[in-house]
């Protein structure tokens, strides 16, 4: 599948879609989740153009990906999840319940946050 230029995550990028920024350098920005399911709901995104997590990893440079997950600790510790934790998702492809095809972390926290998945498939 190729990359999709027109994604809501790549206009956020680009500036063409106005969000509620948390943090942004090089590598990622990270941006407060417009329907939030949690009271900290986060999304961080590569700068680059990847459209899921596995991607990411495999065609990702190293620096992107120690970027991204550096910006990871950076984000937590600003937001002040370190003390309680918090969770992290990436959706993947139809079953994971990706809505965007821009690769992009939840960061979820400031209560606990329930069950880690709800299926009756098991
Ligand atoms: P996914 O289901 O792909 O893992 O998650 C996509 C997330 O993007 C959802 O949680 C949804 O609320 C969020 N989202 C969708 N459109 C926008 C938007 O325009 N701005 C922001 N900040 N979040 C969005």
């Amino acid at each position: 599948m190729a990359y999709d230029q027109n994604n809501i995550f790549a206009k956020i990028l680009r500036g063409e879609i106005p969000c509620k920024e948390v943090y942004s350098d090089e590598y990622v920005l990270a941006f407060h989740d417009i329907a939030p399911q949690a009271p900290v709901h986060i999304l961080v995104i590569p700068r680059g153009q990847y459209i899921s997590i596995d991607e990411f990893g495999r065609e990702g440079s190293a620096e992107e990906i120690k970027g991204f997950y550096t910006a990871i600790d950076k984000i937590v510790a600003q937001e002040g999840l370190k003390e309680n934790g918090f969770r992290c998702i990436a959706n993947t492809g139809d079953h994971g319940g990706q809505e965007v095809p821009h690769f992009h972390m939840h960061i979820l926290g400031g209560c606990k946050i329930g069950r880690m998945v709800e299926t009756d498939a098991v």
